[in-house]
């Protein structure tokens, strides 16, 4: 099984890349939650140009995939669940609720501190909000996110298959949660107790520091609750939020290679945490 899985890993991510992506962006025309403000050919070009620049410098850094790296735990018997022989389901359950908790702190590590936001600013940077915007990330900041998520599942033990179950449902969901598409509202209510909807992710892109900082979680909604991060809905409503950051307004910086170099221009900004002038707000 982990042999076979090991062997079509890349088959499987892109296959379902692939099919989340033309159903989310299909339901996106057909049914969209907001009217879009922004070219959508320079975004779709820029957004997913950044996801080819990622996949190919995330294979020349980490050649080893991070399955790989959780088969290489289990050989040696590294991490805490190879330790003790716990039942595959718990351990697989485990594993995969463990990684989503870490890449939920790292996501509020990013916001916090005034360098890393720099990096991870370019992400919501987006003047719209769509399917490819769940893409979109700097270069740098997926190289620390690998990294961190590496070492994770080296400390837990993370079993194979949780961490293909993992990458598979985050990717599918980043995808689902940034798409700009129109779920009815009883719905949403329902569906975010269990994961993070359009609604919830949107107002983590709102151009409001307080509402960028809340609403953190990518898959499992729990932590935004758990932590008093979560924020119900954005002030102004979902029509009337303004999407993106206050240092990159102009259109000209939607462009890949404007959005290459937004972790050196200007300064951090008021969105860090201890970054605000108490004074006056
Ligand atoms: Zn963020
Ligand atoms: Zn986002």
């Amino acid at each position: 099984m982990t042999k076979i899985l090991l062997a079509n890993e890349q088959a499987i991510r892109l296959g379902i890349f692939l099919g989340v992506f033309a159903l989310m962006a299909l339901w996106e025309i057909l049914s969209p939650r907001r009217v879009l403000t922004q070219s959508k050919a320079v975004r779709w070009y820029s957004n997913l140009g950044i996801v080819a620049v990622n996949t190919v410098l995330a294979r020349m850094v980490f050649p080893m995939a991070p399955i790989a790296v959780a088969l290489l735990a289990q050989e040696r018997g590294w991490g805490v669940l190879n330790l003790y022989q716990a039942p595959e389901w718990c351990a697989v359950l485990g594993a995969v609720v463990v990684l989503d908790f870490a890449i939920y702190l790292q996501h509020v590590m990013v916001h916090a501190v005034p360098m890393l936001w720099r990096l991870h600013r370019m992400h919501h940077a987006d003047l719209d909000f769509d399917v490819t915007t769940g893409a979109r990330f700097h270069p740098i900041e997926i190289i620390l996110s690998l990294a961190i998520k590496m070492a994770v599942i080296v400390l837990i033990g993370a079993p194979v298959v949780a961490v293909l179950i993992f990458e598979v449902v985050l990717n599918a969901t980043a995808m689902f949660n940034h798409s700009n598409v129109n779920l009815p509202l009883g719905l949403d209510r329902v569906l975010r107790w269990l994961v993070v909807t359009p609604d919830m992710h949107r107002v983590h892109h709102s151009v409001v520091p307080y509402e960028t900082n809340s609403n953190f979680g990518f898959n499992l909604p729990w932590w935004d609750r758990l932590f008093g991060t979560y924020r119900d809905q954005p002030e102004k409503g979902h029509d009337g939020m303004t999407i993106g950051i206050d240092l990159f307004r102009d259109a000209g910086e939607l462009h890949l290679h404007k959005m290459l170099v937004q972790p050196l221009i200007g300064g951090a900004g008021e969105y860090p945490i201890n970054r605000r002038d108490w004074d006056q707000k």
